[in-house]
């Protein structure tokens, strides 16, 4: 039995924090989740090359996730925290660090950790 390598374990990390951003903005449809796969499969190659950057792999997913969500369906995750205005997107910071948290560029705030939009959200998510 092979022990799973950090390389691994950081590309696990990744797919989980994404993929529970997505379960809590309603998102995580079957072909989203295939988004998310894709990126994983591409950045497994990336930090194949560069294995110093396996921390910051969960970042970079989430950003290319963002990405290809604005292509197909818009704006991911939309910002929980500015309740007037025009709706709009929540960042990733740092683009390429680790510890990746969600940001409001807009009310200059970070929202939350990559992985915790759903606790962020709190008291305003009614349905
Ligand atoms: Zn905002």
């Amino acid at each position: 039995m092979d022990p799973i390598s950090p390389l691994e374990q950081a590309l696990h990390a990744a797919r989980a924090l994404v993929l529970a951003d997505l379960v809590a903005g309603e998102v995580a449809e079957a072909d989203v989740v295939s988004l998310v796969e894709d990126s994983i499969v591409q950045r497994r190659w990336w930090v194949e090359q560069w294995p110093d950057g396996a921390a910051f792999v969960a970042g970079l997913v989430a950003q290319d996730v963002q990405d290809a969500l604005l292509d197909r369906y818009g704006r991911w995750p939309l910002c929980p925290v500015c309740g007037s205005g025009d709706p709009h997107a929540l960042d990733v910071e740092p683009e390429l660090g680790p510890d990746p948290h969600w940001v409001c560029h807009k009310a200059g705030v970070k929202v939350a950790s990559l992985g915790s939009l759903g606790s962020a959200a709190g008291g305003a998510v009614s349905s």
